[in-house]
């Protein structure tokens, strides 16, 4: 019913979008958000998206493609103007990043977990994109037979600051301890999934410093981590000449 009830929704703003007169977030075209053009371009795999300097200890990072053009402009619509229609492409985007990660280390039963907003900025921005997208993201992994739910099993404390302007290591510092995982939700994973392991999910992968806290608090409690996925990573994630 959740389901059904969150596909309509999406139906709805797609129609909403095409009423208000919209156009696509790629190329100005009017009409969809997402124009078929565009979307045929979009990348259909994951690669391995490795920060310049990597964070000690950070689990391997796929990224589905550059942030940049039109997966960049998908990504801020999607979060910043609530362009809901654009869910559905960004979570396969992220569903690409997760499936190559998991084929590269075949792992069981996985849960995706969401990197939290700061507090209040979900209430701000009246969604919480990312924790959406890695729900959506995790049902189109499931409908290709893969056993994967989406848990949102992080919380973000409050005093962190927005991390765009920050260098790699006041982001580092910023967010040193933010995150914490909450029991309750635990107590019930641990007796569904009792041995699952644990892909952290975010929007965009800059120095690898928010998934990094991410993947600390989940390590903290005794969870394991098998990656970090992202739908997209900054430009010189993909420099390394061995990618
Ligand atoms: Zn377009």
């Amino acid at each position: 019913m959740l389901l059904v009830s969150g596909m309509l929704r999406d139906v709805l703003d797609g129609a909403v979008d095409l009423l208000l007169g919209g156009a696509c977030v790629g190329c100005a075209r009017p009409g969809r958000p997402l124009c078929a053009a565009c979307a045929g371009q979009l990348p259909t795999s994951g690669r391995p998206a490795w920060p310049d300097p990597v964070p000690p200890g950070l689990a391997p990072p796929w990224a589905a493609g550059e942030y940049d053009g039109t997966l960049r402009a998908m990504v801020l619509a999607h979060k910043e103007h609530r362009v809901l229609a654009l869910r559905g492409p960004l979570a396969a985007l992220l569903a690409a990043a997760v499936a190559g990660l998991l084929d590269e280390s075949p792992c069981g039963p996985v849960v995706l977990v969401p990197v939290p907003s700061r507090p209040g900025a979900a209430r701000a921005r009246g969604h919480d994109p990312t924790t959406a997208v890695t729900a959506s993201a995790a049902r189109l992994l499931r409908s290709g037979g893969r056993d994967v739910v989406a848990w949102p099993l992080l919380r973000s404390r409050r005093g962190v600051l927005d991390q765009s302007g920050l260098g790699a290591t006041d982001r580092a510092a910023n967010l040193a301890g933010s995150m914490r995982c909450p029991t309750r939700p635990l107590r019930r994973l641990a007796a569904r999934r009792p041995r699952a392991r644990f892909v952290v999910c975010d929007d965009v992968l800059t120095t690898g410093a928010t998934t990094r806290e991410a993947q600390r608090a989940l390590e903290s409690v005794g969870l394991t981590v098998a990656g970090v996925a992202t739908m997209a990573a900054t430009r010189r994630q993909f420099q390394s000449p061995d990618l």
